[in-house]
């Protein structure tokens, strides 16, 4: 009856850091607000089920984002939808009998994608199932600005963006308003509800008690100027006429273990901590004082939301560009490419300039929207309430694409 417990799957891939947490957002606060209700599956359906080249997109967005040009190419060339969409069509024909068993194994009764390139191949799945109409499927954007257009479905019973500007492009590209809400990014509770206190949180983490510290960071892959931003914070961050430190510094790697081992093997004039990939964001950022990292929509919004003024070394072409100006033009933020400089503001900011580091926190709590994820959960259960008894859902598990050509 209307007690069973609902089946949540949510399509992710480990491309970036940005994707995962977003999901592991969406499933937590699932949890929290209805607990048993759901029954929640964080899927990477593609490499599970798929072969080349949908199981093996993690290592091919590493290799074209290396290589910016790449992206950049892929990113604007595959934007007119007849490309995607012909593409898109030629892999789903291609594996439909292996994507239309991934996904009716968990009997979804709503499926979420937070993935550009997951909403045309499980939409054609449930249209061939003939079950569009009785599974909830929605799209949780997760770029802040410019975002690719393979994010925009018409077939979705909802979009959900981020900001007013991504809401705009999902209306010219056919979406009808009643289609697309606008919360915000889901960040995880762990960064929405927590009460954290700074002091507490550097005895935890084995930092020093009273200095400033900086959070440098590139994603949950490590990327940009990491290195040569640390080497010339450690320089600027040194005092030598007192021979003492003005700050601290954080350096999390993500999944670049070159980068940290690296940065581990060098010798530091001011205190300095080298992690891997941390589980634990939310604590660091709320032992830090600002942030410097790459403009991924995940971090941006998780720093705003901890109050931290930022410092966008880098973007990856395409779906970051737009965050740039979304921080700098809402004065939580800078942006700069040269490691000298970034050294220099953030030596300001612990010492002469400490005026600025406050106000740009106060902008960043401004901009923050740690609510936005319980608003899509809540949002999504109206819809399945709306949808009255899913009970009768039945799932043919044979596949079915066969039969319709
Ligand atoms: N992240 C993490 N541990 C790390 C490094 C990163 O949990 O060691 C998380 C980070 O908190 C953020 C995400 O990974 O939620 C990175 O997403 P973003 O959109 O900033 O960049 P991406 O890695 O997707 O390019």
């Amino acid at each position: 009856g209307a007690d069973r417990t609902k089946n949540v799957l949510i399509l992710m891939s480990d491309t970036g850091g940005g994707h995962r947490a977003s999901a592991e957002a969406i499933r937590d606060a699932f949890k929290m607000e209805f607990g048993d209700e759901y029954r929640i599956f964080v899927k990477d359906v593609w490499k599970e089920y798929t072969g080349w080249p949908l199981n093996d997109m993690e290592n091919q967005y590493k290799f074209m984002v290396k290589h910016v040009q790449l992206w950049s190419v892929a990113f604007h060339g595959t934007s007119p939808r007849w490309i995607h969409g012909v593409y898109l069509a030629a892999i789903a024909a291609f594996y439909a009998k292996e994507v239309e068993a991934g996904l009716m194994e968990y009997k979804p009764d709503i499926i979420i994608s937070v993935h550009p390139l997951m909403q045309h191949i499980p939409l054609w799945v449930l249209k061939w199932q003939g079950l569009q109409k009785k599974v909830i499927f929605v799209t949780v954007i997760t770029d802040l600005n410019t975002c690719h257009r393979t994010w925009f479905h018409p077939g979705v019973k909802r979009c959900y963006c981020p900001s007013e500007e991504v809401s705009k492009r999902a209306l010219l590209d056919r979406l009808e308003p009643n289609q697309v809400r606008v919360f915000g990014l889901p960040i995880r509770p762990s960064f929405a509800r927590a009460v954290l206190n700074k002091d507490d949180l550097r005895v935890e983490l084995e930092l020093d008690p009273v200095l400033p510290a900086v959070l440098l960071m590139g994603g949950g892959e490590g990327m940009g100027p990491v290195k040569k931003t640390a080497k010339a914070l450690a320089e600027s961050l040194f005092d030598k006429e007192n021979g003492k430190p003005l700050g601290q510094m954080v350096v999390i790697c993500g999944r670049n273990k070159a980068l940290a081992s690296s940065l581990e093997s060098l010798e530091w004039k001011i205190p300095v901590k080298v992690r891997g990939f941390e589980t634990q964001m939310q604590k660091w950022m709320g032992a830090c004082d600002c942030i410097i990292t790459k403009a991924g929509p995940g971090t941006i919004a998780e720093a705003l939301i901890r109050g931290l003024p930022i410092i966008l070394n880098d973007y990856i072409p395409g779906q970051e560009k737009g965050n740039v100006p979304y921080v700098v033009d809402n004065g939580a933020g800078v942006f700069t490419r040269s490691p000298k400089e970034t050294a220099r503001i953030v030596a300001g900011w612990f010492s002469t300039n400490s005026e600025e580091l406050k106000k740009m926190s106060q902008n960043s709590l401004k901009l923050a929207q740690p609510e936005a994820v319980f608003d899509i959960v809540r949002d999504i259960h109206d819809l399945a309430g709306q949808r009255g008894p899913l009970a009768e859902l039945s799932y043919d598990l044979t596949p079915s694409f066969t039969n319709l050509i």
